[in-house]
């Protein structure tokens, strides 16, 4: 990792630790938006590292965007999630939009004034993305789409809303929706076990037309296009894991250096140190094979597809078992809201589930062991 990347590392480490931490448990707890910490990462042009300069963002790297991940999910985790969403709502669109669709979305999504989404699952479809059922049919120019979207983050506080459709027996297309256009609407706000600062909730589309500019390319290849940004996308969810990792491991070693138990820190005891131990092994492989995809993928190499499977997979397996840890390092204190600890197991739950579950991630690594 280059001197930059180490400094700019410590740079979002300290706009987290004061400017978010502090409101992490409120947000949680109140199952609000982190205003404070978007503010805070809007005034560092936070946003707009995934996006090109000519377009209002700071062009920066995959690792220094997973960095910055890290860095804001192990204070909280929410914040992490609207700011990933973001770059991920924009992804199909910087990588085969128009000129004219870009300029008209990712300014605002890069200065942070603007939200973005991405919108994939559906009531009855969410591993099987073949089975879609929301449609987009055209007329003349125009193209209409019906359907319902399930478990939108950003919804409804985003802007943009990148939605794969069918356009045909066997094709998808993506098709940039704005929260504003007519026969757009939004679900009650879901009550989750974890990530509860991040909004969540289905997106209806009723006979919502959008003109031809806000078609994504060629409407008949939307799933090759989201297919080309999941490497980047698991990647960025793999970093929010093992930041909520971090995050549970610096509190779990803090917590046991100053508590005394028997007349001694109980980081004396040896089975504790051992437990230590093994959650920084689990932190350490896990951050070493992400790195190894995210340089695959920025080399455009083919193998970055299984890797990433594999880092999504071992980030999110051990960030659970690491926030499981440092909960029960910290005894019964752990179990209550007082200490971080507890909304870190609960945040790192979902790393397993989203963005490909862990099962479609086993599948995908076994693909590529046998060839087929
Ligand atoms: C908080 C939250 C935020 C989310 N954000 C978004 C978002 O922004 N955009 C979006 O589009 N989606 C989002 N999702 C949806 C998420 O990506 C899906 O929940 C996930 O892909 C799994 O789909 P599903 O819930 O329908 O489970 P299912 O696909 O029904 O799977 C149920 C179980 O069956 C297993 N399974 C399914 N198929 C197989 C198979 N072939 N072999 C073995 N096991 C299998 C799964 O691993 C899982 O354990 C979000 C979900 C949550 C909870």
């Amino acid at each position: 990792m280059s001197i930059e990347h180490r400094e700019f590392r410590a740079s979002v480490r300290k706009l987290a630790q004061t400017k978010i931490a502090p409101h992490a448990a409120d947000v949680d707890d109140k199952e609000r938006f982190p205003s404070e910490s978007w503010a805070a990462l809007c005034s560092n042009d936070l946003p707009g590292l995934a996006h090109p300069e000519s377009l209002g963002g700071s062009g920066a790297d995959l690792l220094s965007q997973v960095i910055a991940v890290e860095e804001v999910a192990a204070s909280c985790a929410s914040s992490a999630l609207v700011m990933l969403v973001n770059w991920a709502g924009t992804s199909t669109v910087l990588s085969q939009g128009s000129n004219e669709l870009k300029q008209l979305v990712v300014p605002g999504v890069a200065s942070g004034s603007a939200g973005a989404a991405w919108c994939m699952t559906e009531p009855r479809v969410g591993s099987d993305l073949s089975a879609i059922a929301t449609t987009a049919v055209q007329d003349g120019s125009d193209w209409i789409l019906n359907g319902q979207k399930r478990f939108i983050s950003n919804a409804p506080w985003a802007d943009w809303y990148a939605v794969l459709a069918k356009t045909g027996d066997k094709s998808l297309g993506v098709f940039i929706v704005h929260k504003d256009d007519d026969g757009v609407s939004f679900g009650a706000p879901e009550k989750k076990m974890g990530m509860r600062g991040s909004p969540t909730a289905d997106v209806v589309l009723d006979g919502c037309r959008l003109p031809a500019v806000r078609v994504v390319n060629d409407p008949y290849r939307g799933f090759r296009y989201i297919s080309a940004e999941l490497n980047v996308s698991r990647a960025l969810i793999a970093a929010q894991a093992l930041g909520i990792a971090q995050g549970a491991f610096d509190a779990a070693v803090s917590y046991t250096t100053n508590r005394d138990q028997f007349g001694q820190p109980i980081s004396r005891f040896q089975l504790l140190r051992g437990m230590v131990a093994d959650m920084a092994v689990k932190i350490e492989s896990a951050r070493s094979l992400l790195y190894d995809a995210v340089h695959l993928i920025q080399d455009g190499d083919p193998a970055a597809r299984a890797k990433v499977a594999m880092a999504k997979l071992l980030c999110s397996d051990n960030a659970m078992s690491v926030a499981t840890d440092a909960l029960q390092l910290h005894g019964g204190y752990g179990y209550v809201r007082d200490y971080p600890v507890e909304r870190m197991m609960r945040d790192a739950k979902i790393t397993q589930i989203y963005e490909g579950t862990n099962q479609i991630q086993r599948l995908l690594i076994a693909k590529s062991v046998y060839g087929k």
